[in-house]
């Protein structure tokens, strides 16, 4: 492998094999996908590596295919693949919607499926040049004890933004990995948690699987920001209900908000109340309809956590909030 001085190596393996070979053999190694959220933190000066493993040339990583399992979606997959592919159209279109509502067409064709999900958190403090950053105490997130959004935080308070994590989510998506010895499927969930809380990420994503029983099940992708384009959430909501088949499947119902914590958010109660009503033969009264709504509004503003952004006041982020009573009463139209 060649190194430059003082440069990290960058290497283009064809095969997941090989790429995780050298993830293992390099100590302090990083996976390059479409460099769009990599490549600035190290400009910024908010990551180091001494070796890049670039993706691009894996082909395994790129597809998107309908199996018995569910659908996969390859972690290289780019976001444009995602809005383009008819299979994701037709049966996962909240998915589509999602890929579609990130930055601008510019970032979808770089930006992957996979880094989206590994996206780092943001923080208007954090993202200051290194001469900003070197002069103050360091926060959590430069391995400190403080965070300078919440000064009492016991944890970093940077928000979590990607797009599609909320809706993959709700979709009960697996995320299939390999660690150069074993290929296993995680839930979504605990690959979120342990990238939110700082873990370093092992494995490589290969793909992520939305089950069967999810596929072309009722769902909803909604994302509120401040213009129409280029600019992140200010908050989204991702729901899925798929009405199971009265033998082994469980009806179920699945509803999680976005860009309001340092991790997606999952509205159970809300979830519990709207799956009642759903399974219900008879059209859903409007006093139950406004009784979802209500649950869903105040479940997610006791469970947000806002914080200073850029440009952004604190009331509108407070009022992106609202996001949540327009997704409940669209969804509630597939039930008149
Ligand atoms: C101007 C702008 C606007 C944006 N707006 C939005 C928005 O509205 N909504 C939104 O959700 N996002 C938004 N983003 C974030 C964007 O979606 C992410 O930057 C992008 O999806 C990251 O994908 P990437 O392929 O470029 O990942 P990279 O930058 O290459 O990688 C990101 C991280 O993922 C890791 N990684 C990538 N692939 C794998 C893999 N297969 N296995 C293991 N680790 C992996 C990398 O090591 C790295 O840590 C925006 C970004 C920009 C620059």
């Amino acid at each position: 492998m060649k190194r430059v001085a003082n440069r990290a190596a960058y290497v283009a393996p064809e095969s997941i094999d090989t790429a995780a070979d050298i993830f293992k053999s390099e100590e302090n190694a990083v996976y390059l996908a479409g460099g769009t959220d990599l490549v600035p933190q190290f400009k910024y000066g908010l990551n180091r590596t001494d070796c890049l493993i670039d993706l691009q040339k894996i082909d395994e990583l790129k597809q998107i295919t309908e199996t018995e399992a569910g659908i996969l979606i390859g972690s290289m997959s780019t976001l444009a693949d995602v809005t383009q592919s008819d299979l994701i159209e037709r049966k996962l279109s909240p998915v589509a919607r999602a890929a579609f509502s990130v930055a601008s067409p510019q970032i979808r064709n770089m930006a992957t499926i996979g880094g989206n999900i590994l996206q780092q958190r943001r923080c208007l403090y954090l993202n200051q040049s290194e001469y900003w950053r070197e002069s103050v105490p360091p926060c959590f997130k430069r391995g400190g004890s403080l965070c300078y959004q919440v000064p009492r935080a016991k944890i970093c308070r940077a928000v979590y933004y990607s797009d599609l994590a909320t809706v993959l989510l709700a979709y009960d998506a697996g995320v299939r990995v390999y660690d150069g010895k074993n290929r296993q499927i995680l839930p979504l969930e605990s690959v979120i948690r342990s990238h939110t809380r700082d873990e370093k990420i092992r494995y490589l994503i290969t793909g992520f699987v939305i089950p069967a029983a999810n596929v072309g099940a009722i769902g909803k992708f909604l994302k509120y920001r401040t213009r129409g384009a280029i600019d992140f959430a200010l908050s989204n909501v991702g729901i899925c209900f798929s009405p199971g088949n009265g033998a082994d499947r469980e009806p179920r119902g699945s509803i999680y908000a976005g860009a309001v914590s340092p991790a997606p958010l999952r509205l159970r109660r809300t979830e519990n109340v709207l799956l009642k009503s759903v399974m219900e033969p008879e059209p859903i009264p409007d006093s139950v309809r406004y009784e979802i709504i209500r649950t869903g509004k105040e479940e997610l503003e006791s469970l947000s956590a806002p914080i200073r952004e850029t440009t952004v006041s604190m009331k509108a982020k407070r009022k992106s909030l609202l996001i949540i009573v327009e997704a409940l009463r669209d969804f509630l139209q597939h039930f008149e």
